[in-house]
């Protein structure tokens, strides 16, 4: 096992810069999710650990080594794709030793390897089957006993359960996790999936047009998001975002655009004036407050366990969400609160958290 260190890491494709300076030290045998928008460079980070691509600047180091200049297959690295890239000639077992054969690793040590990794993934019964005779989760699994068997310092795994179905990508996230918990192998992973990075990092790292937006264990960056991108980025349903304008009367207050007002926690860097965006998780919404904001219920959305709402708030859809089965009608006007220290307040401008 071993820690993986980028410094200062760039990648260009000619005048196109598509990763800014990059820092990120990844502990051994952590669980490190990069998680983004489509496009926004995970899948070149990870292909520049692998070696796949070329490092514009900066210096990439697994455990003490620098591995800049190392070929991808002398860096003990192992990768799983989205599409699972068997070889559809080859039954499992053989998929799963292939790289152990090129290594000219003796044929026994192969079938113990091969053996101890199908029994950790379930797939004993299926070590004669060709790719085409097995489900899509099977073959994902395929795809990771593939980097199992070669005991590698780092798994590096790009997007491996997109082409699965909702239902089965749960399942298979956490059978990830619990092998991450049995094997303690180092692994960075790469989704574009919040939940995703949510329920089975240890640490994760958002980012956003080429840019690390900020680094934290999961509930560090759902309560403490550092600016607008990850504060919308991470939860689900979003937090929702109003726009105000500081007020300092008595106590602190966001004026709306409607002139309702909002109670602010104290304390905060700002002046009289001053132009914020407020962020508000949809279950930090209380609803029939006696003294709050009046709000008009739009559509309501009944989950059984939970009850979700949207509601017309100067001027903006603000998203609710309650436990049980409040009574709410689409057209009935309500008024909600926010307790202050559950507030999280933005510079308009910049975006970020004061
Ligand atoms: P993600 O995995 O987050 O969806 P990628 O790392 O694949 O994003 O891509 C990041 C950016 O780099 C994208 O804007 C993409 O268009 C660009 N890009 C990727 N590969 C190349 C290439 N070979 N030449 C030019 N631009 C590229
Ligand atoms: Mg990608």
């Amino acid at each position: 096992m071993a820690s993986v260190t980028l410094s200062k890491v760039r990648k260009n494709y000619g005048v196109v810069q598509v990763l800014q300076e990059v820092d990120l030290s990844i502990g051994d045998g952590e669980f490190v999710v990069l998680v983004g928008p489509s496009g926004c460079g995970k899948s070149t980070l990870l292909r520049m650990i692998a070696g796949l691509e070329e490092v514009s600047g900066g210096e990439i180091r697994i455990g003490e080594r620098v591995v800049n200049d190392v070929a991808p297959k002398d860096r003990d690295i192992a990768m799983v794709f989205q599409s699972y890239a068997l070889y559809p000639h080859m039954d499992v077992g053989k998929n799963m030793g292939f790289s152990l054969m090129l290594k000219k690793i003796e044929k026994s040590a192969i079938a113990s390897r091969v053996d101890s990794a199908a029994k950790r993934l379930g797939l004993n019964s299926y070590l004669e089957r060709l790719p085409r005779q097995l489900s899509g989760g099977q073959r994902q699994r395929v795809a990771m006993g593939r980097a199992i068997v070669r005991d590698p310092k780092v798994f590096l795994f790009d997007e491996p359960l997109s082409n699965l179905d909702a239902k089965l990508r749960v399942h298979m996230r956490a059978e990830v996790k619990a092998l991450h918990q049995q094997l303690r192998t180092t692994s960075v992973y790469v989704t574009h999936d919040q939940i995703e990075a949510m329920t089975m990092a240890d640490r994760i790292v958002v980012m956003n047009d080429g840019v690390v937006q900020q680094v934290g264990a999961p509930l560090e960056l759902y309560d403490r998001p550092a600016n607008l991108f990850v504060a919308g980025f991470i939860g689900s349903p979003g937090m929702n975002f109003l726009p105000a304008t500081f007020a300092k009367g008595g106590k602190a207050d966001a004026v709306l655009s409607d002139g309702q007002k909002l109670r602010l926690p104290d304390g905060l860097p700002l002046k009289d004036g001053d132009r914020i965006t407020v962020g508000l998780r949809p279950e930090h919404i209380k609803l029939d407050a006696e003294d709050g904001l009046r709000a008009e219920v739009e559509v309501v959305e009944p989950l059984g366990l939970s009850t979700q709402f949207y509601a017309k708030l100067a001027g903006l859809d603000l998203c609710v969400f309650a436990m049980g089965r409040p009574t709410v009608k689409p057209g009935e006007s309500v008024t909600l609160s926010a307790d202050p220290a559950a507030l999280h307040i933005f510079d308009l401008e910049s975006g970020n958290r004061l």
